[in-house]
């Protein structure tokens, strides 16, 4: 399996399991655009470990919610580089509360950043992606966009929107060379989930048949089978990476 030639793009590559598929794709040889919103020594992190290890990448600092500075990141990273092969839309954030307490910001930021994110970053690579016929765009939802879960009717609605837009998405470019899947994360250790109390990571540990985490590293791998060639004939599609919690 190989990237080489290849310019990817990775939306919250700074930290957590953005971090590990910038790694892994760096990896297999491609050209990583590190995305950061708030996190530059983050997101430098990445990019370091990255060429320490021989391999090519650059740290990008823009908000995927805010369509000018999508306009703007992507001009610049298409001057430089020509062409964007694959989309990593990774970019994630929580805003949790009960749906009686929950305030329409925490419901906008969550739907921006989550959602509205995703369609403005796979708008910005669409065409050039449509004229080269080749693309590979890979979404990351996630468990609760398929299960639900108290206290997070935002963020199940954003990544069960993530569904329905990667779908359409996938059967309006198929015919270009450019495939279009999805990867749903059960629950992984990052900063994401690090401030879960013992307590919620026991019940949680105990809903999944596998009975630990997830790491990071098996998104990455899920992500770049998705980004290589094997998977030209796979469109439409999500790979669920949860240790069983959901099938
Ligand atoms: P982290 O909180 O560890 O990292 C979030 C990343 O997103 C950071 O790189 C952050 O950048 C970036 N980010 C946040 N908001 C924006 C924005 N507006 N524009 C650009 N970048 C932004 O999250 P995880 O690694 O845990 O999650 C990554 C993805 O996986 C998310 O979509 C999440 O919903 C999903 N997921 C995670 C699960 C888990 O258990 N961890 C489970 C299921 C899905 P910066 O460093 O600059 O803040």
């Amino acid at each position: 399996m190989s990237l080489s030639g290849k310019i990817a793009v990775v939306t919250g590559g700074s930290r957590g399991i953005g971090r590990a598929i910038c790694q892994r794709l760096a990896a297999l040889g491609a050209t990583v655009i590190v995305n950061y919103v708030s996190n530059p020594a983050a997101a430098e992190e990445t990019v370091a470990s990255i060429q320490n290890a021989g391999g090519k990448a650059e740290a990008v600092q823009f908000n995927v919610a805010t369509s000018e500075e999508i306009e703007a990141a992507f001009k610049k990273i298409l001057d430089a580089h020509g062409r964007v092969d694959i989309l990593v839309n990774n970019a994630g954030i929580t805003r949790d509360g009960l749906l009686m307490k929950m305030k329409d910001e925490q419901w906008d930021e969550v739907l921006n950043t989550n959602l509205k994110g995703v369609f403005l970053c796979t708008k910005a690579v669409s065409r050039g992606m449509m004229k080269q016929r080749w693309g590979r765009i890979i979404n990351i939802t996630s468990v609760i966009g398929f299960a639900g879960n108290a206290g997070q009717a935002n963020y199940a609605a954003a990544k069960a929107g993530i569904v329905g837009f990667t779908k359409s998405v996938a059967k309006e470019l198929a015919s270009r060379g450019i495939t279009v899947n999805g990867v749903a994360p059960g629950y992984i250790v990052t900063d994401m989930t690090k401030d879960l109390s013992e307590e919620v990571t026991n019940t949680i540990k105990n809903e999944i048949p596998m009975g630990v985490l997830g790491e990071a590293e098996d998104i990455a791998g899920a992500v770049a089978y998705l980004a290589s060639d094997d998977a030209r004939y796979v469109t439409g599609q999500f790979i669920h990476v949860n240790g069983g919690m959901f099938m």
